[in-house]
């Protein structure tokens, strides 16, 4: 099958009046459709240069960006963002605040509408359409941010540290309720995240990189022989430690930091 993203041979340096930081170097790795891959790696590795590069926010210096076979040019409808933030405004309404991100794209159909209110039903905000974002949840408040993202009908869905901002029982929480809406709506996601025991919990396959500049060290598939294979199911399966451990050791074998 055709990969739905792939990452040739990326390079990237940051160019400031003090010098050049070079980033990233020669990442090369591809995202299958529906797949779940996280990124690892250490703080300041390069993690958010390389969201920022499959976004289309910054050009490569050198390297191929290609979705579906083609190349990535500018920054595209095609792939959603999830921050560590919100972003709900409480000047309006849940609904409205789902409806954002369309109208930025264009005027408002009924379809578009109904798809909005559909999508609330379905992921258990229906009753809150007309609530201001403080009446909600942390929880609830990013199940709506990923609603507002999925309305617009992604390809990818990039994820930028979105479970850092919560504290510890609420992440583990959350992280399973949007671990489980992403794969029911079967979007492909790139979740990148300092959390390894996140990584192993939400992904198919986690690409660990060096410490800055970046390259990708290894890239290691996640399987769980779970009947209810489920993020908060995962952290209970004996696998669970077995990947973290693997996963922690590749890490800091060129640690030199600790
Ligand atoms: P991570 O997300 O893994 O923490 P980043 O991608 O944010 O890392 O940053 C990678 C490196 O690039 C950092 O070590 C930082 O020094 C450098 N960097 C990031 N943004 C800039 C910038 N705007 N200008 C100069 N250097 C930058």
């Amino acid at each position: 099958m055709k990969p739905l993203l792939e990452l040739k041979n990326i390079n990237y340096s940051y160019h400031t009046p003090d010098g050049e930081t070079k980033a990233l170097s020669n990442i090369s790795f591809t995202l299958s459709t529906g797949e779940f891959t996280a990124v690892v790696g250490p703080s300041g590795c390069g993690k958010s240069t390389l969201l920022s590069l499959i976004d289309g926010l910054m050009r490569p210096e050198s390297g191929e960006l290609l979705l579906n076979g083609a190349p990535l040019t500018d920054n595209s409808s095609k792939i959603g963002y999830m921050l560590q933030h919100d972003h709900l405004f409480e000047w309006r309404s849940v609904y409205r605040n789902i409806l954002l991100g369309a109208e930025i794209n264009g005027p408002i159909t009924p379809e578009v509408k109904a798809r909005a209110l559909d999508l609330l039903d379905q992921y258990g905000l229906g009753q809150f359409a007309g609530s201001k974002p403080s009446e909600l949840s942390g929880g609830m408040r990013q199940r709506a941010a990923l609603i507002r993202t999925l309305l617009l009908d992604p390809e990818l869905l990039l994820l930028d540290e979105p479970f850092s901002a919560l504290d510890y029982q609420t992440r583990l929480k959350v992280s399973d309720d949007i671990g489980q809406i992403i794969r029911h709506s079967g979007k492909t996601a790139l979740l990148v995240t300092h959390d390894l025991s996140e990584a192993v919990s939400l992904s198919d396959r986690i690409i660990i990189l060096s410490q800055r500049p970046a390259e990708v060290v290894r890239i290691v598939p996640i399987t769980f022989t779970l009947e209810n294979d489920t993020p908060l199911n995962r952290r209970n399966a004996p696998e669970f430690k077995t990947y973290f451990n693997e996963i922690w050791k590749e890490l800091n074998k060129n640690d030199q930091t600790i």
